[in-house]
């Protein structure tokens, strides 16, 4: 005798449904779409299975893989009936009854919040066969596995639980039957729904017939002649695997035959949903052998750093029974990994060639994932170093350039490429690090992103020339550039050889706590003092980086004292010797102030109440 058992859901799948079930009512469609797709990969399963099993051990063999759909206009009912995989009892509690997305919490906050703030963005999270409580007040899904085990129904109305009993007689596959609400009756007449799968799903690679007719063309579009493809069909096929209503940004659709037969087709999204604060975002490129899906969503075909991208890669060299893990290991795939990496960022440059202010939108967008890639991986640093863009003190309008430009300007006898790290344009060009460079007319990159100097670290050189942060200690300009004579004049002025000295002793003494050194700066024009880098591997902006991450791990978030460099040009550090002679403790005061505020100019932190409380002395006493 059969009995039903009552389940509930995980609390994360009923938060799910309610978000589901109350504010997505734009986005209804979705939901043919969500049950399609886990109709066609549900066939996809199959196939995998049959390819690598004796066909005795396939329960109904010899059903053919499609998709059906009934509607009942009457009973206000769709149907969705696939032959694919189909699942056991404990399948259907555990996959209809739990989140499949990993991070299922983190997921559903995201998924909350994109929700309030547009409800159209939801449609990218695919929330999967939940959706189906969009447009139906009762669902019953009957499933029935491959491996020919009895059949079983699963009933919910989306509220708290569902129900699970025996269903006898059932072929294999699923069979998703949706009672629909009220408002969704249109779901069950003919032209809406084929308008629907016509939309979403003409790409799925099995057949679907809608009361008893054939309505998609099965394709694999990438295995056609490029010439033949025209853009709407590339877009429509973009629109159907990356699930959105979007323009891609690039195109590539490229083969190869020799040494390896590849196939692919790899579209750049108009959004990058990870920087608009959705989460990481997971691969996107499926990979198939000889037009079969051999692993979607794939984590192995392309580097971690390329997981903005969407697409199909096809090689028919891979064996069609690989797994996972095999993948993984397969040197094979590390190859065609390698080839289309390449062939792809080479696109990337052609297309910034075409038309640089198009590129410069990508980088906008994308370009983080590209800096991800130099600092995770060593094999593409030349192919990437072209593809970065900075701002730097002769860009115009503040439009980006690429290392390449920056090559052109150069002076004949210029061995380096500078960079400084600032929070902003503004804020690095009044601060003292970019006098010199101004005064001598070379020019110099402003990295305004916290990761920006880890990357220029990594990529260590472009074509020949290294990149040195105008930070450091040893950084020297004296040959390069040309000083008017004017100027040199000034440069005469000042301290004296030794009061200079005098004076630099005294400061060692003085801020010993504070710094490792003080010397004489040949490169301030302006300002009284800078901080520079002893370690000419780490700037500033990398050393407050790796504090930052030591402090959020519990650690001390010091950094390692830096060296002082003073302008003894300047009219503040020639008093200052004065007053070193006549007014020795004021003399601390405004020593400590001029390595506080240069140490705020380096975007190092200081200690916030000692300093106010000694600007507030110093001000007392000017006012006096
Ligand atoms: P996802 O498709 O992202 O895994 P879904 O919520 O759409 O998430 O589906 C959850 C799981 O339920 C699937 O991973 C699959 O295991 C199972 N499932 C859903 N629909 C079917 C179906 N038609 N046939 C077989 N299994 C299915
Ligand atoms: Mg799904």
């Amino acid at each position: 005798m059969s009995t039903a058992t009552t389940h509930e859901f995980q609390t994360e799948t009923q938060k799910l449904l309610d978000i589901v079930i109350n504010s997505l009512y734009t986005e209804r469609d979705v939901f043919v779409r969500e049950l399609i797709s886990n109709a066609a990969d549900a066939l996809e399963k199959f196939r995998h299975e049959s390819l690598t099993r004796n066909q005795e051990d396939l329960f109904d063999a010899h059903v053919p893989l499609e998709i059906i759909i009934d509607l009942d206009e009457d009973k206000k009912q769709i149907t969705i009936t696939d032959t694919g995989i189909g699942m056991s009892k404990d399948e259907l509690i555990s996959n209809l009854g739990t989140i499949a997305h990993s991070g299922s919490n983190s997921f559903l906050a995201e998924l909350a919040e994109a929700a309030r703030k547009d409800v159209s963005l939801i449609g990218q999270f695919g929330v999967g066969f939940y959706a189906a409580f969009m447009a139906g007040s009762k669902v019953r899904v009957q499933s029935r596995s491959w491996d020919g085990s009895e059949g079983y129904e699963w009933v919910s109305d989306g509220t708290g639980s569902f129900e699970i009993s025996e269903c006898p007689g059932l072929h294999r596959g699923t069979k998703i039957i949706v009672s629909l609400k009220e408002g969704c009756e249109d779901y069950a007449k003919k032209y809406k729904v084929e308008s629907v799968v016509k939309q979403y799903s003409s790409f799925v690679p099995f057949p679907i017939k809608l009361d008893g007719e054939t309505i998609n063309t099965v394709q694999a579009l990438w295995a056609r002649n490029r010439s033949e493809i025209t853009d709407e069909e590339y877009l429509e096929f973009y629109k159907f695997i990356a699930n959105t209503s979007d323009d891609p940004t690039y195109r590539l659709h490229f083969s190869t035959d020799a040494p390896l037969a590849i196939n692919a087709l790899l579209f750049v999204p108009k959004e990058n949903f990870e920087i608009m604060g959705f989460g990481r975002v997971s691969p996107g490129v499926n990979l198939y052998c000889q037009k079969i899906l051999i692993d979607q969503d794939s984590e192995t075909i392309l580097p971690e750093w390329l997981r903005f991208l969407k697409g199909v890669v096809d090689s028919e060299d891979l064996p069609l029974n690989i797994s996972r893990q095999q993948l993984q290991d397969s040197a094979l795939v590390a190859k065609i990994r390698r080839v289309i990496t390449k062939r792809f960022l080479k696109h990337l440059n052609e297309e910034a060639k075409k038309d640089e202010e198009s590129y410069l939108k990508f980088w906008e967008t994308f370009g983080i994932y590209l800096k991800e890639g130099v600092t995770s991986d060593f094999e593409y640093r030349s192919e990437l170093g072209k593809l970065l863009r900075f701002e730097s003190s002769k860009s115009k309008n503040a439009t980006p350039i690429g290392l390449a430009e920056y090559l052109l300007r150069m002076n004949p006898d210029q061995e380096e490429i500078y960079y400084i790290n600032g929070p902003s344009r503004e804020a690095i060009e009044a601060g003292p690090y970019v006098e010199m460079f101004k005064k001598k007319d070379v020019e110099i990159l402003y990295t305004t992103e916290p990761i920006d100097d880890f990357v220029l670290s990594h990529l260590a050189e472009f074509d020949g020339k290294k990149f040195v942060s105008a930070d450091r200690a040893d950084l020297s300009l004296d040959d390069k550039g040309d000083v008017p004579e004017s100027e040199k004049e000034k440069l005469d002025q000042g301290l004296a050889e030794t009061e200079s000295k005098d004076l630099i002793s005294w400061l060692k003494e003085t801020l010993k706590e504070k710094v490792a050194d003080v010397s004489k700066s040949a490169r301030l024009v302006d300002s009284p003092a800078m901080i520079v880098n002893p370690d000419s591997y780490m700037t500033s902006s990398m050393e407050r980086v790796m504090a930052a991450g030591r402090l959020e791990k519990g650690m001390l978030g010091e950094i390692s004292k830096k060296n002082l460099e003073i302008n003894t040009d300047s009219d503040l550090i020639c008093k200052l010797a004065e007053l070193m002679k006549s007014d020795e403790s004021f003399a601390v005061e405004i020593a400590m102030q001029i390595y506080d505020n240069a140490m705020i100019q380096a975007g190092l932190t200081v200690d916030p109440l000692e300093m106010v409380e000694r600007n507030y002395r110093i001000l007392h006493k000017a006012v006096n």
